[in-house]
């Protein structure tokens, strides 16, 4: 199984990379640089994966005019 790096885009070997967490998801580099860049700026590289954060809050219930 191939996984990718979120950094450079690289395909990499799972049995090559080592895995590191971040907000429960594991992610895998190329690299100790890569790493490192992920790990500096996470936001800038986890991908759009992490769970939804609910805004909708539009959406629900009509408030009642109080
Ligand atoms: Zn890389």
């Amino acid at each position: 199984m191939q996984v990718t790096d979120p950094v450079c885009g690289k395909t990499i070997d799972l049995g090559v990379a080592e895995p590191t967490e971040y907000l429960g998801w594991a992610y895998f580099f190329c690299s100790d640089a890569c790493r490192s860049a992920f790990l500096t700026a996470p936001d800038r590289y986890a991908p759009s994966h992490r769970p939804p954060m609910s805004r909708d809050h539009v959406s629900g219930p009509p408030r009642s005019a109080q």
